[in-house]
């Protein structure tokens, strides 16, 4: 027997609803690419997405058809990407720092029928619009632009579109397991490849964003999601913040530290949402402007693992918690989250700045398990802290990639991530690498993150990245890319020395490579592949 409850489908659009419904008044921010500032409310957002989702209805497109968006954070692209999914669309985010060759891949692979784009990436659209036929409606997220038409004939303008509609739109109601939104792995080895959310799998994952132990919003929140639109949907932070009803403050493309100081003390930001690099820039700006970013009493950090120093600096300098979270593409994106439990109220500060290191635990709805190897089902880890692949299941993890035929779960129906990591007793995980970055010496692991975060303590170095170098006898040896803070005379002896009694000495550096810049991949991660490439041989040749 079935209960005998109401059924309604989870859909996206109902998130903007709720929010159009009971917090209408709240305010939404955005830097347009012109500095200038913007402001709208959930109401009015509520009311564009309906006027833009009857735009779109009037183009060639049908239900289950891609649109693409190549947008910044801004409040344009909030109300277009409710209004794709609410219509019964695909909403595309592409990032648009991949490259050319990679855009086109997308976009043909994706088979997008629209692309949105802000004007910054015109150059881009023109440079690979021969590529792209299937596209046929380009709308740029802006009004009228002479300048634009002329480089563009064919474009439409998104502003026009909405003003020529009224609001009077009822969203559609369709099975719930249907196709929402798409975005593309980062794609550092072979073509991305694309995961395709439902509209369930986004309305839990939102649902478990928000609760206390994940980020712990509420309508009292000023959240600003600096991670991109376009890296796995902001983490789902728009979604979140209309569940909520909290105010939205969008960056644009303004995400240097200087502009993200000025965003929060102005608006008061309570919590905020980006990699670590961008966190790195954030600190730097704020001891420059002498900011005590005091509203902000929390961020969160993932994408890469943060490290304990930023942790702290957070914490020490500016009485900010630093939430540390893990999660990819693959898991909409998040798969754990550190909050402390009760049991960790007692704990002295130090100790509790031990357990927020790590990447956290999983909220309901993922279930983690380290295994021996890569695809293996069998040889499970029992042992707490025992090293592993990390696998995952739940409401929001992939089951296949995109247009792809091939099992991609472990024939007991587990993706496995292609992180190693550790569990402990109570579910903190624990990242130590991705399995390809991981440097096998003499035998045995050595973490490329582990001594990455040790090197970031150090204050005279800005960034780190550890690569595995080939090594005659020991066959891979750790080598660390080091940047130096501004006019430091520090030497490659004195981080090494550095190391000496915070590591095995096995696990010390063979060596330390000042560079100017670490190249950053489209989301904001170091691309060790490319300093691998780089230095590979750097051992072999001295
Ligand atoms: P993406 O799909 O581009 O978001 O990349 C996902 C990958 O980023 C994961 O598989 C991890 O290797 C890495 N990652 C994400 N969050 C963290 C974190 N907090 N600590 C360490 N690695 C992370």
């Amino acid at each position: 027997m079935y209960g005998q409850m109401m059924f309604k489908p989870l859909l996206i659009s109902s998130l903007l609803e709720h929010a159009a419904n009971f917090h209408a008044d709240t305010a939404i921010i955005s830097k347009n690419l012109d500095t200038s500032l913007h402001t709208t409310n959930w109401g009015e957002v509520s009311a564009n997405a309906k006027r833009f989702a009857k735009a779109l209805n009037a183009l060639n497109v049908q239900h289950g058809d891609c649109v693409a968006t190549l947008a910044w954070n801004n409040y344009r692209h909030v109300e277009a990407w409710y209004a794709i999914s609410g219509s019964g669309l695909i909403c595309h985010t592409i990032n648009p720092r991949l490259f050319p060759e990679q855009l086109i891949f997308i976009v043909n692979d994706a088979k997008d029928r629209v692309l949105i784009f802000d004007k910054t990436f015109l150059p881009l659209i023109l440079a690979i619009k021969t590529h792209i036929s299937n596209v046929e409606t380009f709308i740029c997220l802006d009004a009228y632009d002479e300048d634009i038409k002329q480089a563009l004939p064919e474009v439409q303008f998104y502003d026009d579109l909405v003003q020529q509609q009224t609001a009077d739109y009822d969203w559609p109601e369709f099975d719930e397991l249907t196709a929402s939104s798409l975005c593309y792995t980062s794609g550092t080895t072979g073509h991305p490849k694309g995961v395709l959310y439902s509209h369930r799998s986004t309305v839990l994952h939102t649902l478990a964003a928000c609760i206390p132990d994940s980020l712990n919003l509420s309508a009292q929140d000023v959240m600003l999601p600096v991670v991109p639109m376009f890296h796995v949907h902001a983490w789902g932070s728009p979604y979140a913040a209309a569940m909520v009803g909290c105010t939205l403050i969008l960056p644009g493309p303004y995400l240097d530290g200087e502009s993200l100081v000025k965003m929060i003390d102005d608006y008061q930001v309570t919590v905020a949402l980006g990699v670590p690099t961008i966190w790195q820039g954030l600190i730097s700006a704020a001891q420059k402007l002498g900011s005590q970013l005091c509203s902000m009493t929390r961020n969160v950090v993932g994408g890469s693992a943060c490290p304990p120093s930023m942790i702290a600096t957070f914490k020490q300098d500016y009485h900010c918690e630093t939430i540390h979270a893990w999660g990819m593409t693959e898991a909409s994106p998040l798969g754990t989250v550190n909050q402390l439990k009760a049991k960790h109220k007692d704990l002295s500060a130090s100790e509790q700045a031990e357990i927020r290191l790590s990447q956290g635990r999983p909220p309901f709805g993922i279930q983690v398990r380290i295994v021996n190897q890569e695809n293996d089902t069998t040889s499970i880890q029992q042992d707490v802290g025992a090293i592993g692949n990390l696998q995952i299941k739940g409401h929001w993890i992939v089951k296949h990639y995109f247009g792809a035929s091939d099992a991609l779960l472990t024939s007991d129906g587990w993706f496995d991530t292609g992180d190693i990591a550790r569990l402990n007793s109570d579910g903190y995980l624990t990242i130590s690498d991705r399995a390809k970055d991981l440097i096998k010496s003499g035998g045995e692991w050595i973490s490329s993150v582990e001594l990455e975060n040790i090197a970031m303590g150090h204050p005279e170095v800005a960034m780190a990245a550890v690569i595995a170098a080939k090594h005659e006898k020991w066959d891979e040896r750790p080598v660390l890319v080091a940047v130096k803070q501004p006019n430091s005379p520090i030497t490659e002896m004195e981080i090494l020395d550095y190391y000496h009694d915070k590591i095995a000495k096995w696990q010390i550096p063979d060596k330390v490579i000042f560079v100017d810049a670490i190249p950053l991949s489209g989301t904001g991660k170091m691309l060790k592949r490319k300093l691998r490439e780089d230095f590979v041989n750097i051992l072999l040749d001295s």
